[in-house]
């Protein structure tokens, strides 16, 4: 258990938690902070920020964003963005209609399969959130054609299965620099899935990132094995980035995860918050 969790879903994006229900469940696991993360967008965030104030738990604003990167996924975290920034929510918009368009697409995809299922009834799976590929396997579980979330994957939703989609996505350096003109931290999710698992891969990968502006590695992350942790680890030292980490709880759609688990015991502290508040700040008090 530790007391923050920098990576977490809501019922904005493919969480199965509204933001305010986790602010109480994580205040009532005993958290101190937790960052909302959702997957292109922050519509959970005002409801989480004053859930947050009125229960005593500190709540980040926080999105993740995914971007081009042919070799794998990836994917960054933006950090104490201000969400009021036009030119964040502009972009945001943008990523919002593509994925629209790419849903309608999964859609056909799925009904060429033979798989009976239409929009409507993935937006009920997401009730007022944003559609995403879990809401899809939610509803093909519930009608029948696949026993559970990880099936619906395997078979057909993962990254070039049978009903995967593309949708437009950012460049990283656009992604950093809109995190960082809305006064935000840019972290790189979940490393493990660039599928760089040389030392020298990664460390080029990460060297042209740094220059792009990114500031932190999650090292800490409940599918990253302890090499997998010490190579991130070396690398973000070695390029003065902050270590961060989190469950990427998403609730019943990722059950074997639990908010606050699963990614070191106690391994990150307090402090980790505080270094991010502070490159913030010197950065703002900066020339
Ligand atoms: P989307 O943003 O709509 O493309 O969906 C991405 C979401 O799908 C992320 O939250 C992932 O957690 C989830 N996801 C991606 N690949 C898998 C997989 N193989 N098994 C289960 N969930 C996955
Ligand atoms: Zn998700
Ligand atoms: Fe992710
Ligand atoms: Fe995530």
């Amino acid at each position: 258990m530790n007391v923050i969790d920098l990576h977490v879903h809501t019922t904005a994006s493919d969480g199965t938690m509204s933001p305010a229900e986790l602010v109480r469940y994580a205040k009532g696991k005993g958290l101190r902070t937790i960052a909302i993360t959702d997957h292109d967008t922050i519509e959970g965030i005002e409801e989480g920020l004053q859930e947050g104030s009125k229960r005593g738990l500190e709540v980040i604003p926080g999105v993740e964003l995914s971007v081009d990167y042919s070799n794998g996924t990836m994917h960054l975290l933006g950090y104490y963005i201000d969400i009021t920034c036009t030119e964040l929510t502009d972009k945001l918009m943008v990523l919002q209609q593509a994925r629209a368009e790419r849903n309608l697409k999964m859609i056909d995809k799925l009904r060429a399969l033979g798989m009976e299922i239409d929009l409507a009834e993935v937006a009920t799976v997401a009730e007022h959130g944003q559609i995403g590929r879990p809401h899809f396997a939610q509803a093909m579980v519930k009608k029948g054609y696949v026993q559970n979330i990880p099936d619906a994957f395997d078979r057909y939703l993962r990254k070039g299965g049978p009903a995967y989609m593309e949708k437009f996505r950012l460049s990283a350096e656009e992604a950093i620099h809109v995190i960082r003109t809305a006064g935000g931290v840019t972290v790189l999710a979940h490393p493990f899935t660039l599928n760089q698992p040389q030392p020298h891969e990664f460390d080029a990968v990460i060297g042209e990132l740094k220059q792009r502006g990114l500031e932190g590695i999650e090292v800490h992350y409940p599918e990253h094995s302890e090499g997998q942790k010490k190579l991130y680890r070396d690398v973000a030292q070695q390029y003065g980035l902050l270590i961060t980490g989190g469950s990427d709880f998403h609730g019943l759609t990722k059950d074997a995860i639990d908010l606050g688990e699963g990614y070191g015991d106690g391994e990150l502290t307090h402090t980790i918050v505080e270094d991010m508040k502070s490159r913030r700040e010197t950065r703002r008090k900066g020339p």
